[in-house]
């Protein structure tokens, strides 16, 4: 067994997890563990911060217990996590002040429809490549300034910290010495100005936010701190990226002429600009990606609501499958989808269509429609809403991509793979890591303690389990995404709410 690794801190939005990384960038071991989800109201969605402080140390500290590994056997730490979650604390105590607001909560949905009204969403998008949402967390830390007893005030006298969730992280691994977070997180607060890197004091004026909450700022890879706590102690953090970007990273998408896709619950697709930041005319993010110096690379995202999840749903809902697995077999044991189309628009349809009232809807079912035909619909909706963002994110570029490099659980499905290249006549390549989101992670802290030498050398690592080829043509591929066009027009604007 080689000596020293790199630790990856996967910090998600169910469970924070632990994995171990060689140099050839093989996953050694992994442990995980789930935390509390918090639905005080509805639309409302919470994390108690310190449970996620404690479970995120525990599975580090076993992960390192089970492999006999001393602290100086990791040369360094990488943070991944789940992006826009907001946390404010105290800065003396590191106490939270409220429990985190996650991403997906819609508190404050009334103050971005007043700043839209009021006229600011253009420049909002202009300087942070975002939209006025409350999915972003500027609104999020408003609301909790607003509402908190005496927040403002302890802002205001410089005794409270904002970060997200690897900053808060990074605060409790080196006991409150170090308030830092890295570009790729900074770049989803609606705080941060994409353009020349520096939280914009305009927007600060307009939320009302004091910019001593704020942390610093640093490449995603490069020396943050060293470790204070006991079973980590003197380990550096030397990476540091959200989610997506960190998987962008892992699937070494480097450049321009590839994507990824991960198709988790929701599907996730990002593709890097060739220079300098995009403002997408096409109704999606500019973000910044994972940046191993103080030079900004960005890239332009589209996400999908429902992915992996409408799986979930034939599962549990509709109880037609037993696991998820099943659903490969199952849609192949019919020839086509007997023009059966679902939209799995449950909680509205984010870009490029970003309609909040569309709702799940199944077209085109007669008396002939069978569990395998709605299985095989399913899969197909998620392709063809991916190959949704695919186009409008080629519509942003101008050229489409040469290949498309997927992870996350429904990635393992080779039907859904192979219709996916069908619809994007584009080659579909699935890794052998599909960790992909903590091996970026790691990848970042190894290139700056040298762990790694140099970006060639981790596109080296990266290997291919299958490559899936369009096997249909330009027309057919054509002629079933009009037909998906139609189910979808017929999904918009459905709840009265
Ligand atoms: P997340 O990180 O968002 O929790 P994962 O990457 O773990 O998601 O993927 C889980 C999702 O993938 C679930 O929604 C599940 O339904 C789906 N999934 C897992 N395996 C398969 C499969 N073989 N075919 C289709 N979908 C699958």
């Amino acid at each position: 067994m080689p000596k020293d690794f790199i630790l990856a801190l996967d910090q998600g939005t169910t469970s924070s997890r632990a994995i171990l990384f060689d140099a050839s960038g093989h996953l050694v071991d992994i442990t995980q563990k789930e935390f509390e989800q918090h639905f005080p109201k509805n639309a409302w969605v919470e994390h108690d911060a310190n449970e996620i402080w404690k479970t995120q140390y525990s599975v580090a500290r076993e992960v390192l217990q089970k492999n006999r590994l001393e602290p100086k056997q990791i040369k360094a730490i990488g943070i991944t996590n789940q992006r826009e979650t907001t946390v404010l604390w105290d800065r003396k105590t590191s106490e939270p002040i409220h429990h985190a607001i996650v991403w997906q909560d819609r508190r404050t949905a009334s103050t971005c429809k007043q700043l839209r009204e009021d006229g600011h969403a253009e420049a909002f998008q202009q300087k942070t490549g975002l939209r006025v949402d409350p999915y972003f967390s500027g609104t999020k830390v408003k609301w909790l300034l607003d509402t908190v007893p005496k927040a403002r005030e302890r802002a205001e006298r410089g005794e409270l910290a904002f970060g997200t969730i690897d900053c808060w992280l990074l605060w409790k691994l080196t006991n409150g010495h170090t308030h830092a977070t890295d570009v790729t997180n900074a770049s989803r607060t609606l705080l941060f100005n994409i353009n020349d890197g520096r939280w914009d004091t305009d927007i600060l004026e307009i939320l009302d936010i004091p910019e001593s909450i704020l942390p610093e700022v640093k490449p995603s890879s490069g020396h943050f701190a060293d470790c204070f706590v006991e079973a980590l102690k003197g380990i550096p953090v030397s990476g540091i990226a959200g989610d997506q970007q960190a998987a962008l990273f892992g699937q070494a998408c480097f450049d321009h002429h590839k994507a990824k896709n991960t198709y988790g619950t929701g599907c996730f697709l990002l593709r890097q600009t060739e220079n300098g930041a995009l403002i997408s005319q096409h109704d999606l993010l500019t973000t910044l990606a994972c940046s191993t110096d103080s030079t900004f690379k960005y890239a332009i995202e589209g996400s999908v609501f429902t992915g992996g999840s409408v799986i979930q749903w034939l599962r549990d809902g509709l109880g037609i499958i037993e696991s998820a697995a099943e659903s490969e077999a199952l849609a192949q044991s019919v020839s086509d989808n007997g023009g059966a189309y679902l939209v799995p628009a449950f909680t509205g349809l984010g870009a490029p269509h970003w309609d909040p009232h569309a709702r799940g809807t199944l077209c085109g079912i007669t008396r002939g429609t069978s569990a395998a035909h709605v299985t095989r619909a399913a899969l197909e909706s998620i392709a063809f809403q991916s190959r949704d963002l695919l186009e409008a994110i080629n519509a942003d570029f101008n050229d489409t991509i040469e290949e498309l490099r997927v992870d996350g659980g429904a990635a393992k499905n080779n039907f859904l793979m192979q219709f996916q290249s069908d619809l994007m006549q584009v080659p579909v390549v699935r890794p052998q890591i599909t960790e992909t989101t903590a091996l970026g992670a790691a990848y970042l802290a190894g290139l700056a303690v040298g762990y790694w030498s140099d970006r060639d050398t981790l596109a080296k690592n990266w290997a291919v389990d299958k490559v899936f080829e369009p096997a249909i043509s330009k027309d057919a591929a054509d002629a079933q995404i009009a037909r998906w066009r139609q189910a979808l027009e017929r999904s918009k604007e459905w709840a009265t709410d």
